[in-house]
């Protein structure tokens, strides 16, 4: 937390309305780490915000987008094939629907608690803002491990799971989607138990099948979007994407297609990873190997060190938590995509891709870089994509499946697509031309926060003390 990323001309009444809100935020939820880490990001980033606008310090604004609207916290008992019961903890963060209903993922993963699920719908209020559609900003999940789980177990947890959240969700009031640990799947199990529970077929999840609901591209959107988000990044240079050499992180949902779309766009990538450890091909990952991987990771949920065993042409480098370093970030790249968890880029990670010659970050995970990765970045001027604007093509493709529902009607591939590249491109002018405005030019740290934030605190101001 001892960095800071206030601006050198920030405003001193703004510096302070800030600085006294962030004790605040301190003092009430201790050793929640993440959330506090994201609240700071993005409140230093408001100063030049808060000056124009006096207003927002009068009502409190900061003060209640810092707080949660609801916080939901349950048990979540269940069977394991072999009879033995198990309990997990399952949560719903209802943080701010000042300018649509809740929307945001679940995340299952043994990591999961209160700070990241808070962190990860803070974040989310502002992306949603963004994308340029009527979302407000919710998250959830469990500390249940979906890993080495069979599908009946996977089932079973899903129900007892919904068997509580289905009291506080709808299609107008909060509607969930996927995140780490939660795909097709798990979205299938979780509508099922919704359905029979709440006697409704209604578009309360998005991620549906494509036959019960689901939208073209939805699974694809948030890899693509990340990548439209780093062409446009580029395009700013006059440069492309066409024969960069990319290091991708993660090998799940959002890793799978960053890599597909940036084989489109003639980019040559060379390293993708999982918790256990992480590939590098000199040779890079065609077509091919993709559909190998989609194969290892979505069939037979595999490790991604199998990859090393197939295709002889890569290495395999475990992970070692002992290393103050990730050893996916020591490889030489023109441009990352860290597509896997929060905080996977420390400074030392950013020093290295910085010093070799890295000209690019988008980030495809949610709050991927530290505090001081971030200043690294943004001091070496590289094209830094954060992730509530990076990242924002899988709310927005969730949002148009919202839409879908409430027609009930299905547009094709290429015009959800065709959505998704728009909005991407808007995102990514909002955020450049907001950092312009502001006097932070090129920062799209500064723009993607302050124009995701005026957004709602405008509709926050409009409805009153609530
Ligand atoms: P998946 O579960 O499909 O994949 C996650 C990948 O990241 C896996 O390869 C996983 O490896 C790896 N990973 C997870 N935790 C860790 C860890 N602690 N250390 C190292 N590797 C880890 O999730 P998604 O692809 O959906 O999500 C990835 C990121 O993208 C998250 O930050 C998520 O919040 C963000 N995101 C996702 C969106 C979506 O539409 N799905 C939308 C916007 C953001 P392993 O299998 O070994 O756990």
């Amino acid at each position: 937390m001892g960095v800071s990323t206030l601006p050198p001309t920030a405003n001193p009444r703004a510096v302070e309305y800030v600085e006294s809100v962030l004790d605040k935020v301190r003092s009430k939820n201790p050793g929640e780490v993440e959330f506090l880490q994201a609240v700071q990001e993005v409140l230093e980033t408001l100063t030049p915000a808060l000056a124009a606008h006096p207003e927002y310090q009068k009502n409190k604004i900061l003060e209640r987008l810092v707080e949660p609207e609801r916080v939901v916290m349950f048990r979540v008992p269940w069977v394991e094939d072999r009879g033995e019961v198990q309990v997990n903890r399952g949560f719903r963060i209802e943080m701010n629907s000042a300018i649509g209903p809740y929307k945001g993922g679940l995340r299952f993963h043994p990591s999961v608690n209160l700070s990241i699920l808070k962190f990860l719908a803070f974040e989310q209020v502002l992306k949603n803002s963004l994308t340029t559609l009527p979302m407000g900003g919710g998250k959830g999940g469990s500390d249940f491990d979906p890993k080495g789980k069979s599908d009946a177990e996977v089932m079973r947890f899903c129900q007892s799971f919904m068997s509580e959240l289905f009291r506080h969700i709808g299609a107008e009031t909060d509607v969930p989607a996927g995140d780490i640990g939660v795909g097709g799947r798990e979205i299938g199990f979780l509508f099922g138990q919704y359905k029979k529970l709440a006697n409704r077929f209604h578009g309360v999840l998005t991620g549906k099948g494509m036959n019960w609901g689901g939208s073209l591209i939805r699974p694809e959107a948030t890899g693509y979007g990340c990548v439209y988000f780093a062409d446009e990044m580029l395009k700013t240079r006059k440069d492309s994407l066409a024969g960069k050499v990319c290091a991708v992180s993660g090998s799940g949902n959002v890793s799978q297609y960053t890599v597909e779309k940036l084989l489109d766009y003639g980019a040559k990538v060379v390293a993708l990873s999982d918790s256990n450890g992480v590939i590098h091909d000199p040779e890079g990952i065609n077509r091919e190997k993709l559909i190998w991987v989609l194969d290892l990771k979505n069939g037979r949920r595999g490790r991604i060190k199998e990859y090393a065993e197939k295709f002889r042409t890569a290495k395999y480098i475990p992970a070692d938590p002992k290393l103050d370093y990730n050893p996916l970030w020591t490889i030489k790249a023109d441009c990352a995509f860290p597509c896997a968890t929060q905080n996977e880029i420390n400074a030392k990670d950013a020093a290295t891709l910085v010093m070799n010659g890295c000209k690019l970050v988008s980030e495809g995970a949610n709050m991927p870089s530290t505090l001081e990765a971030t200043k690294l970045f943004l001091e070496a001027k590289v094209l830094y994509g954060p992730a509530k604007a990076a990242n924002a093509g899988g709310v927005a493709t969730s949002g148009l499946e919202m839409a879908q529902n409430s027609m009930h009607l299905n547009w094709t591939r290429e015009e959800v697509d065709d959505r998704l590249h728009k909005i991407m491109i808007a995102i990514h002018n909002n955020a450049y031309e907001t950092a312009e405005r502001y006097g932070m030019p090129g920062n799209l740290v500064f723009g993607a926060n302050i124009a995701g934030f005026l957004k709602v605190a405008d509709a926050m101001l409009d409805q009153g003390v609530v």
